[in-house]
């Protein structure tokens, strides 16, 4: 299966499973299996961590584990601030006990009005485009701080760093052409 690949196998599978990621706006949102609510990915045992059988894993897990160094701990579970079901970005992941869990479900009212998720989860999916062209032109002339540019128009710092690097909205870059603008990859 990951024939011709000079990596260790469990290094091919994890790039795998980033190639099944795609950036969302704010989001990074996985294209492979669900269940449920959760993304998850098939692995061979021992791939997901340590003495772990074959079987599906939830991704969201292996993301976190990649970046802390650790698994999330016993008896806590991973939520997205942004609501978003297919989202893996770390920097949406809340890690808590089920039970504060459940108290986070119930305080943002997800109990009582389900209608209320698809509104939110469209901002967080829908983000960078709520900036216009002139905005950032804005932020790429502004001298303000990441933090403080992030804050002043209610973004991640994330996506100021795109403007700013041309990654978002380059045909708001000084000299750039809308014919040769390419949405960033
Ligand atoms: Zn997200």
């Amino acid at each position: 299966m990951m024939a011709g690949s000079r990596k260790r196998p469990r290094e091919a599978w994890m790039q795998a499973v980033h190639c099944l990621i795609e950036t969302v706006g704010d989001c990074r949102e996985w294209q492979g299996r669900m269940s449920g609510k959760t993304p998850v990915h098939s692995a061979p045992a021992g791939f997901a961590f340590e003495g772990s059988k074959a079987g599906a894993t939830g991704v969201r897990g292996l993301i976190y584990e990649e970046r802390h160094g650790t698994r999330v701990p016993t008896g806590h579970v991973i939520r997205m601030r942004c609501r978003n079901d297919r989202c893996c970005a770390i920097e949406h992941m809340m890690v808590m006990t089920i039970a504060e869990s459940v108290q986070e479900m119930s305080r943002r009212g997800e109990l009582q009005t389900l209608k209320a998720q698809p509104g939110r989860l469209l901002a967080a999916r829908n983000r960078p485009t709520k900036l216009t062209m002139e905005i950032a032109r804005e932020i790429r002339l502004s001298t303000n701080s990441m933090t403080k540019e992030a804050a002043l128009r209610g973004v991640t710092r994330q996506t100021i760093g795109l403007v700013r690097a041309g990654k978002l909205w380059p045909e708001a870059a000084n000299g750039a052409s809308v014919f040769s603008w390419r949405p960033a990859a």
